[in-house]
């Protein structure tokens, strides 16, 4: 064993306990923890081969990936203030994994119109948010700018909040229904103020298997570029993987390989998500559409994608976060021994999972966020989007945060998705029938789709 061990916490004797049990392992897993110890990049295929790992060399992994992230970004835990607005569920597509969105046809399909966006945006920065995450299903025939105009009429509302929204499928929808090129559009969203994207759509980056679990989704040529250029304008962008449905150990560790390939080449990724397929409500899962779907991720496998996921990009992307909406907040607090620093964020309107049958809830609040990251003996600390931290809660150091002081059913103050779908006063209008109406979803610079356009898929 010939890595420069950290010497943290006990000192040498962990270091000598860890390089024990690495030289303890079969050579071929010995030499890539030792290579990774190293800090050098380790390979896709050497990634692969991790994944097949049991007993002592998964506990070996788990160490290494723990060690790196110490040496990386040390013992501080962060997450960021914010709330989501998925502002309509529904979309043309139909991919096979999402319970969330609607046919237009359908009774519980809602749109949230630009005031009650503002709204909610403006009820969350008096809370102390500095974020709102907005993504939403593709609707029928929308105005091709009105993601432009969303985000302007959040930002002049509210000009220091962080709007982070518009993934790469929307802002794809976008430039096609505004007839501009994804360059155009991301200038253009860049113009009225957002701050960065969300790094979804991205699933697994393997154009046949996307065409198996997705077809018609946004496909990895089209991702890598709406992903680049934003990088290439100054957006930066986060990075996902969603697995534990019908990809291989080989798509999980390529996907990754990838996702460092373009941070090698752009540098523009705050942080890497992994997100465990939830399949209770998910199409392919019920309708059995994809052949060898599973019921998710199993608990190893969460253990391994993670601390892989350390491992291959430590040297790149040092945010790795977990998700507490996946895994709820037990889990996820064991996760931070894999890898993980970061829990992500309180976001307070959680639609998407909870829609596909995630049970962990909506929101979770500073203090059980503080209190589960202290517990795993880390130092929590609030963050802004881009990983510039606000403020480290060092000893016993526990201000509330006005959304700790919040009484009373949170559902009630904040509303939640399944509310939402059955109230009948942001229930969704065919831009045919709102148009007569004068609804804002179909605008008259509206363009029809191009014979490239995603509706031809949806
Ligand atoms: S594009 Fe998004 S909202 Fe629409 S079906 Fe696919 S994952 Fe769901």
């Amino acid at each position: 064993m010939q890595a420069p061990m950290n010497n943290h916490r006990n000192g040498q004797s962990a270091a000598g306990s860890l390089e024990q049990l690495v030289s303890s392992l079969q050579p071929n897993i010995a030499g890539i923890l030792d290579r990774a110890l190293l800090g050098q990049d380790i390979t896709a295929e050497e990634a692969e081969a991790l994944f097949g790992v049991s007993g002592l060399e998964l506990s070996a992994l788990v160490m290494v990936a723990d060690e790196l992230r110490h040496r990386t970004v040390g013992d501080v835990v962060t997450y960021v203030v914010n709330r989501n607005i998925n502002f309509t569920n529904v979309c043309i597509k139909r991919c096979g994994f999402c319970a969330f969105s609607r046919d237009h046809r359908e009774e519980e399909g809602y749109f949230i119109p630009t005031g009650e966006i503002v709204r909610r945006a403006r009820e969350a920065w008096d809370l102390g948010a500095t974020e709102v995450c907005i993504q939403a299903g593709l609707p029928p025939q929308m105005e091709g700018n009105l993601y432009v105009k969303l985000c302007e009429a959040v930002k002049s509302e509210l000009p220091d909040i962080h709007v982070h929204g518009f993934s790469p499928e929307e802002v794809l929808y976008g430039s096609v229904r505004s007839r501009s090129t994804i360059r155009e559009y991301l200038q253009a969203l860049q113009q009225a103020g957002v701050g960065s994207l969300p790094g979804t759509s991205a699933e697994i980056l393997d154009q046949e298997m996307r065409d198996r679990i997705s077809p018609g989704r946004i496909s990895v040529d089209q991702w890598t570029e709406v992903i680049t250029t934003a990088h290439d304008l100054g957006i930066p962008t986060t990075s996902t993987i969603m697995y534990g449905h019908a990809e291989t150990d080989g798509h999980k560790a390529r996907h990754i390989a990838l996702i460092r390939d373009i941070q090698k080449a752009t540098g523009g990724f705050t942080e890497f998500v992994p997100l465990g397929f939830i399949h209770t409500e998910a199409p392919m899962y019920g309708h059995k559409l994809v052949d060898g779907v599973r019921e998710g991720p199993t608990g190893t496998e969460t253990v391994k994608v993670h601390a892989i996921s350390r491992l291959m990009l430590n040297n790149w992307i040092p945010n790795l976060q977990v998700s507490w909406v996946k895994e709820g907040l037990k889990f996820g607090q064991y996760m931070l021994a894999t890898g993980v620093n970061d829990m992500g964020g309180t976001l307070i309107n959680e639609s998407i999972s909870t829609a596909a049958g995630a049970q962990h809830g909506q929101l979770v609040r500073p203090r059980e966020l503080h209190h589960a990251i202290r517990d795993a003996g880390r130092i929590p600390a609030e963050r802004h989007t881009t990983y510039d931290r606000m403020h480290v809660f060092e000893g016993e150091e526990d201000p509330q945060h006005p959304l700790d002081s919040l009484e009373g059913n949170l559902e009630e103050i904040f509303g939640s998705y399944q509310r939402m779908v059955k109230m009948e006063g942001f229930r969704f209008q065919h831009p045919r029938s709102a148009a007569s109406a004068g609804s804002e979803l179909a605008g008259s610079n509206e363009a029809s789709p191009s014979p490239s356009s995603p509706t031809s898929s949806g």
